[in-house]
């Protein structure tokens, strides 16, 4: 089947200035009833493994299309955000904020829920029609459009995601263990994704607040499965899988979770072939609520010496970082930070030199904690 290359030309941002978003969509076969596939990477502009597994994964669906063995449609965008690409300050890629107005790209993305429960109400939908669901998506989208060029790009990364049944979007986090994002009500797909790409760390939750990408896509589908129009079989799922740390960038592990990639569409019946057995050794998976995991902070600057490996056990009241302050004598007492639960050490800070109030760690508990409420993902 042909490969379609895309091109997408966003509003300028200035005189003479233009930005695009790029996509190849693998058509599938014909008359397949296979789900379709969207993934994306880069969002957060200073995360890059993404970028580089989407290229290995790329040259893997070429392979595959070749040989027919690609049934659902499969759409993948080598990267999310040009705009935050191009953001360099004094040499520095600063890729998670807009410069424009300190905003996190991976939040505010569109919301269609009020819209959506009104227009089911109004014109019901057959039972199990995800090609209507999908056009409903579609129709309530398009009055949303921006004219600002990040306001563009996101309606428009979100309206693609929106066409899809399985969406993966593709980030990092500063230094951490391979993790995973995802809703409550998708605990199942979450769990089979995670065991193809080796990852042991699931976090759930319904709304962590302000909209990331991928909840909006899945807050749309979650009115759907409340109004009773489709089956949790047919509930689109969406998810954010953070690709372990900034500087974990090679191709031995992009090759390896561009394989796991194909593994979860085998899976899901979206791709043929025999992709043999994961190699990782990972164990089981686990999911954590996101009210669980718990943003460790510093309340004093100077140097964080971690005591715990990314994906070692931690107890609590564990010493689980010293911060060793720098101008206070010699050989002062340093700041020895503790875990406040029983589980994992999943994200650490890859810039050791830290201060108060920075985020230090995610360290990753099966209970709630409660003081964990609001806005859960932070910036
Ligand atoms: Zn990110």
């Amino acid at each position: 089947m042909a490969i379609i290359e895309k091109e997408v030309s966003l509003p300028s941002q200035s005189p003479g200035a233009s930005h695009r978003l790029l996509s190849y969509t693998f058509s599938g076969r014909p008359g397949s009833h296979a789900r379709s596939v969207y993934i994306q990477a880069g969002l957060h502009a200073d995360e890059h493994p993404g970028l580089l597994v989407i290229q290995h994964l790329l040259t893997r669906l070429q392979a595959l299309d070749d040989a027919d063995g690609i049934l659902g449609r499969i759409v993948v965008r080598p990267f999310a955000n040009p705009v935050g690409m191009g953001q360099r300050v004094f040499g520095h890629l600063a890729g998670r904020f807009n410069l424009d107005n300190g905003e996190n790209y991976n939040r505010f993305f569109p919301d269609i829920t009020d819209a959506l429960k009104d227009n089911l109400a109004e014109e019901p939908v057959a039972h199990n029609d995800v090609a209507e669901v999908k056009r409903r998506f579609a129709r309530l989208m398009a009055p949303l459009t921006s004219p600002d060029t990040v306001g563009a790009g996101k309606h428009q990364l979100l309206s693609d995601a929106f066409e899809h049944d399985l969406v993966l979007d593709l980030h990092c986090d500063s230094d951490a263990a391979l993790h995973l994002y995802s809703t409550t009500n998708q605990a199942e797909r979450s769990l089979r994704l995670s065991r193809c790409l080796g990852i042991e760390a699931i976090f759930l939750e319904d709304d962590s607040s302000n909209a990331p990408f991928d909840e909006a896509y899945s807050n749309a589908w979650r009115v759907v499965q409340n109004a009773g129009v489709v089956d949790a079989d047919k509930v689109g799922f969406s998810c954010t899988v953070e690709l372990r740390g900034q500087a974990d960038i090679n191709d031995e592990l992009a090759t390896a979770d561009a394989e796991g990639i194909l593994r979860f569409l085998a899976e899901e019946g979206v791709i043929e072939g025999d992709l043999g057995a994961a190699t990782h050794q990972a164990g089981e998976p686990q999911i954590y609520p996101l009210t669980g995991v718990a943003p460790i902070k510093a309340t004093t600057s100077g140097i964080v010496i971690y005591k715990k490996a990314l994906g070692e056990a931690v107890r609590k009241g564990e010493v689980v970082a010293e911060v060793a302050p720098l101008d206070q004598g010699i050989n002062p007492p340093r700041e020895r930070i503790l875990s406040p639960v029983d589980g994992v050490m999943v994200v650490r800070h890859l810039i050791k030199l830290v201060r108060p109030g920075q985020r230090l760690a995610l360290l990753a508990g099966k209970e709630p904690l409660p003081d964990r409420k609001g806005n859960l993902l932070g910036d």
